[in-house]
């Protein structure tokens, strides 16, 4: 009996233990997936946020470093957009090349259309390469175009009707086209019957367009039907010959669309007819009515297909009709953020000062005369009047002493190099767009133009504060200095072109300021409100963050008056009041800075200290600071799969407890063996 009960016991316990250590088994790699997700997630979260403003939607080849290379020696043309996603104007010129791309779709055997996000760091060497120096740039580069080819040519930025003509003048004239590609020039003095004897042998339709001089459709028609390009043949002509008077035609007749026959022969196409709706204009009725005429005779063009066709040309429709839903439902929404907008963060304007300094400036591929003379009235601003950390002006003071030590002027990578330095007590820690006020709902929205705003804000009040420490005579204040900084650094280094010549505008004006303590504040807030004016409602207005005049009522309620119309207008004496307070030290949030970069320096520092007394057999000095970002990135990449050692500590709580779970498991499990080992024995 007792044998029979031992051998239960036995069992019960093997199969306790069976299943445990299954259990325990698969907990245990639960866990470890657990802790490597954690460490991915928070990895991921310091890493740069790849950001698009075209989605797999458009009809366009999302570019990037990583795909760039099919560009390069292309059989076909290509037309590339470069833009950054935190400028207004390439938002807004997102439906512009969307319908660009749409009205191009067909020509895919001649040029293809491209875009590139320059604001993503993977790509800030592929514009620098391409010397992209403002947003958006269309560049167009021809067929079996080599890496830093010089035969590149910029497209005007323009409305899609202008670019796609402008795209049309180029391809007509390139030097480096194929040799299949058909032809885009009018034909003059030519006999109906040299039509087919003019085309290769396998053509099996030939089309003629009337159309005046100035007329695009003949060649967008081309274009359109450029796949069949060994079938089917499309001729223009704009030339009032022969050819007209003997079929009768005059210039009423432009444009139309006629089919030749071998015998000699025409007809004219209906180009009147397009189904669910006609409001498409002249060029798709045409390129309707020819599609027409090539499916009823289905033995013309082998490999005939046009099925997406009609969908496209109906999009482009609904892109427009989208655009204003989407300004629509903007208008009806509010800030949902107001703890956020009663204080100015110091993580907003460093971060912005970090883009600014290592790679706004660094886009321009030559800074001397003019543009090197407003780095440094920029950066002599900068160290005057910014309220920054104490490491943060060093660093600054000492970057403006060394551009000030060459003033030949240097290249855009040279000045990269001393932005990029950064020792103990002087430094600007690295951020990956973090944001903190200047948050957007997307990705696309506030980010960077939002902190170069508080900075230049910043400067204005900081002046007053350095002003009034000095107690220099009124009319002895240089009130011009900071605007005038502001207005030469927003034109020959900010990106983005609309919003710069807009600000050329509105600063005309800038030497007219009088001195007057106060009056670079007011100067300043009224072109930003102006600016907000213009903005509110627009497509790159984040929809959770309308354009307000500023302050809004409840950031300063007395900043408002009521006239006697009962029209509400500023108060300025409380306005500046305000804005004095609103941009002060005191106001500045530094709370929530992070310092694993002062952290990760250190570290990278007594390591290269390391490897430099190693080296020059134990001298230390002139320890190089040269690439010490790259260097901290890769550090950064290296540890980021757990999280850096702020990070670590940070959720030591989380890996606290982990770490005690898999003990116990690891007890448990070890415990069981032994158990079973006692009894099987
Ligand atoms: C010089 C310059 C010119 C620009 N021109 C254009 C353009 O032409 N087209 C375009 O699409 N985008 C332009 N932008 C970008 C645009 O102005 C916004 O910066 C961007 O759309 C982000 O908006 P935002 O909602 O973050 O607020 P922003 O307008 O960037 O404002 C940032 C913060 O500044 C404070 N603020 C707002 N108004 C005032 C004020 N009057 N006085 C003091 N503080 C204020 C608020 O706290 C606000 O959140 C320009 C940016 C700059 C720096």
């Amino acid at each position: 009996m007792s044998y029979l009960n031992r051998r239960v016991s036995n069992n019960r316990i093997k199969l306790k233990c069976f299943l445990s250590t299954n259990y325990s088994q698969i907990f245990l790699r639960f866990i470890f997936g657990c802790i490597l997700l954690i460490g991915i997630i928070q990895s991921a979260a310091i890493q740069p946020q790849k950001i698009s403003l075209y989605n797999e939607n458009d009809k366009l080849y999302i570019l990037s470093n990583k795909n760039f290379s099919i560009v390069y020696e292309s059989p076909t043309a290509w037309l590339i957009e470069f833009y950054a996603s935190w400028c207004g104007h390439c938002i807004h010129y997102t439906q512009t090349y969307r319908e660009i791309a749409i009205d191009t779709y067909g020509w895919s055997s001649i040029v293809r259309i491209g875009a590139v996000n320059c604001y993503s760091p993977e790509n800030e060497q592929l514009c620098t390469d391409h010397k992209i120096n403002a947003y958006p740039t269309l560049r167009l580069f021809p067929p079996d175009t080599t890496f830093k080819s010089d035969k590149t040519v910029d497209i005007p930025v323009s409305d899609a009707k202008d670019v796609e003509r402008s795209l049309i003048n180029k391809l007509e004239t390139l030097e480096d086209r194929q040799k299949y590609w058909p032809s885009l020039t009018s034909v003059s003095r030519i006999e109906l019957s040299e039509f087919y004897t003019r085309a290769s042998a396998n053509t099996k339709l030939v089309v003629l367009v009337f159309e005046q001089k100035d007329d695009y459709i003949g060649r967008q028609l081309i274009l359109d039907f450029s796949r069949y390009y060994d079938q089917l043949v499309i001729y223009r002509t704009t030339n009032m010959g022969k050819l007209w008077k003997k079929l009768h035609l005059s210039m009423q007749d432009a444009p139309s669309l006629y089919v030749v026959y071998r015998n000699l022969t025409i007809e004219r196409l209906d180009d009147t007819v397009f189904p669910l709706d006609k409001d498409v204009g002249k060029r798709n009725l045409f390129n309707y009515a020819l599609r027409t005429y090539i499916r009823k005779h289905p033995t013309l063009i082998q490999n005939y297909n046009d099925d997406d066709l009609e969908e496209i040309i109906l999009r482009k429709k609904a892109l427009k009709n989208k655009n204003e839903v989407v300004t629509a439902t903007k208008q009806q929404k509010s800030i949902n953020n107001e703890s956020d907008i009663k204080k100015v963060y110091m993580l907003d304007m460093e971060s912005g000062l970090d883009f600014m300094l290592r790679r706004e400036i660094c886009k321009i591929n030559e800074i001397n005369n003019d543009a090197y003379n407003a780095l440094v009235k920029w950066l002599t601003v900068l160290v005057k009047y910014f309220p920054g950390r104490e490491p943060v002006m060093t660093y600054l003071t000492r970057l403006l002493d060394e551009v000030k030590s060459q003033p030949n002027g240097f290249t855009g990578n040279e000045f990269r190099r001393m932005a990029n330095r950064k020792t103990e007590d002087a430094y600007l820690p690295t951020y990956f767009q973090q944001w903190r006020h200047c948050a957007g709902s997307a990705n696309q929205y506030r980010g960077y133009p939002c902190a170069v705003w508080l900075i230049f804000h910043s400067l204005t009040v900081g002046q007053v504060r350095f002003e009034e420490k000095k107690s220099v005579p009124s009319d002895k204040l240089d009130m011009i200095e900071v605007p005038l900084a502001i207005k030469n650094f927003i034109k020959y280094f900010f990106g983005c072109r609309e919003c710069s010549d807009h600000f050329m505008k509105e600063t005309v004006n800038v030497e007219d300021i009088q001195p007057n303590k106060y009056e670079a504040v007011l100067y300043l807030w009224n072109i930003h409100n102006r600016v907000n004016e213009r903005l509110h409602g627009e497509i790159s207005e984040d929809p959770l963050h309308p354009k307000l005049q500023f302050p809004p009522i409840p950031l300063c309620k007395q900043c408002h008056k009521l006239d006697k119309d009962d029209v509400t207008s500023f108060n300025k004496d409380r306005t500046i009041e305000f804005l004095l307070e609103f941009y002060s030290k005191d106001n500045i949030d530094s709370s929530n800075l992070t310092d694993f970069q002062q952290q990760s320096i250190r570290k990278l520092r007594s390591r290269q200290k390391w490897k430099q007394i190693n080296e020059n057999d134990g001298n230390i000095n002139n320890i190089p600071d040269e690439n010490s970002d790259n260097e901290l990135s890769k550090y950064i990449k290296k540890s980021s799969l757990f999280g850096t050692t702020t990070m670590l500590l940070k959720h030591f709580k989380i890996y606290f407890i982990v770490t005690c779970f898999v003990f116990v498991i690891f007890l448990r499990y070890r415990f069981c063996k032994v158990k079973k080992k006692r009894y099987t024995l």
